[in-house]
């Protein structure tokens, strides 16, 4: 799909290591803004820091940008009508570029490396849609440590171009109608209005994003633990989960809704409601976020997510059937902020074999173990296997032997889930079924 030419807009990204939470929060918004205005996402690799791009990092990009449901209209393994895509393969157009420039005097050669003369005593405004207009003077565009002018490499003696240069060339060339990326290249943005005035090409609107600080209020960044999108994955963050929690870096929904789809995301998203003002990512945030996400999933998906990591644990989901793993996971009810800790909370649905490692029997004192015993035979012979009914008759046990509830209930959810926290012990009593209870109750000596 290739939408209009009023948007088009880019994520360019350089194949240097893996998609990291700043790239995809890049990547995202330009897609929401693409997407939202039935215009064009394009992905361009900008590889020509030849020693450190692989096409191996170029790869884990684009599985990280999938991962996230973020499709691309144009893109170095598609094409498109404004390719090629990546930098390494348009380095004769860059060099034609620069050789209009050497011709009109704009540039001056320096051995074999091009530099552009930056224009003195120029008064440009840079109108981010962000950031609002920020006044440049063009002598402070690009300077030597002492403050004096500091003319700009564009080609290195190496044939390669250098940042600030492509990205103009590529821009104009791929007609990039709005330049959304991240604040940090703000200081640049000068040095790029400066060629685009010299090659006489329109500007395209520049919008930079916020920065996001980590918990310490420091600038995220790999000291932060988890950088790549792929780490979050494995910690059990569910990709819906990342998409929302990043829309919410910079960006709100409006109206207090915080939990939303691609959908929702895509029909609000605005640009001019990006704030400047930095965002932190808050881990508690994203717990929340990717809990909701999770309560929200439909059964049958909650249980394919969940399936492989009940086997990382070492428990076999095979041994039931679907209808039965997707009532225990829906029983759960939102315990477990991430799938691991859904998959972890809820393994004694799978099987006994974790109850029988955490069971403690010290937490069952040995003048409880009669009354226990007692009530665990009423239990079992309930003459229904329903959870109302199962309290009820527990309630009316208690009452006539006058032990508290809690006495036994507290025993029996040790019995059937080896956890002090669990749903209802008698809805976990009902889905795990009485040959099962029977079992369990059986194996601690509760019951004959
Ligand atoms: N390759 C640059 C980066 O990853 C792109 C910056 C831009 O979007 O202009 O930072």
């Amino acid at each position: 799909m290739s939408g209009n030419d009023d948007v088009r807009v880019r994520f360019a990204p350089s194949p240097t290591g893996a998609l990291h939470i700043g790239g995809a929060h890049t990547a995202l918004f330009n897609w929401l803004w693409a997407r939202h205005n039935g215009g064009s996402f394009i992905l361009r690799v900008e590889d020509t820091d030849r020693e450190r791009s692989t096409a191996e990092y170029e790869r884990t990009i684009m599985d990280g940008l999938r991962w996230m449901g973020l499709d691309w209209d144009e893109g170095p393994d598609i094409g498109g009508a404004w390719g090629p895509y990546r930098q390494s393969e348009r380095l004769e157009r860059y060099s034609a570029c620069a050789r209009d420039l050497l011709d009109q005097g704009r540039a001056y050669r320096e051995g074999d490396a091009v530099i552009f003369r930056i224009p003195r005593d120029r008064e440009m405004v840079l109108h981010d849609m962000i950031y609002g207009d920020i006044n440049i003077q063009s002598d402070r565009a690009s300077m030597n440590p002492d403050g004096s002018v500091k003319d700009i490499v564009i080609m290195k003696s190496d044939g390669m171009p250098t940042y600030n240069y492509a990205v103009v060339v590529d821009d104009h060339d791929m007609n990039i109608t709005c330049v959304i990326r991240g604040e940090d290249h703000i200081s640049n943005t000068p040095k790029q209005m400066l060629l685009y005035d010299a090659f006489g090409w329109k500007l395209p609107q520049f919008a930079h994003l916020p920065m996001i600080l980590g918990a310490d209020k420091k600038k995220l960044s790999k000291r932060h633990g988890a950088t790549s999108v792929f780490d979050y994955s494995d910690m059990g963050y569910l990709p819906d989960a990342i998409f929302n929690f990043l829309a919410l870096l910079g960006w709100t929904a409006g109206n207090g809704v915080e939990i939303f789809g691609r959908r929702l995301a895509t029909e609000r998203f605005e640009l001019t409601k990006v704030t400047k003002k930095a965002a932190v990512f808050d881990m508690d945030k994203l717990n929340f976020v990717n809990q909701e996400h999770l309560k929200g999933l439909d059964p049958a998906s909650r249980r394919e997510i969940i399936e492989p990591l009940w086997r990382e644990l070492g428990l076999c989901p095979e041994r039931h059937g679907k209808k039965y793993l997707e009532d225990a996971l829906s029983l759960m009810g939102g315990r477990g902020r991430t799938t691991k800790e859904l998959a972890e909370f809820s393994d004694y649905f799978v099987d006994f074999e974790p109850v029988k490692h955490r069971y403690d029997a010290s937490e069952i004192t040995d003048a409880r173990r009669p009354a226990m015993r007692k009530f665990a035979e009423t239990l079992v012979g309930s003459p229904e296997w329903e959870a109302s009914k199962m309290e009820e008759l527990a309630r009316r046990w208690c009452e006539s032997s006058g032990t508290p509830l809690k006495e036994v209930a507290m025993p029996l959810r040790w019995a059937l889930t080896g956890r002090k926290v669990s749903p209802g012990v008698f809805e976990v009593a009902e889905l795990l079924g009485r040959d099962e209870c029977r079992a369990r109750l059986a194996h601690y000596g509760f019951v004959e």
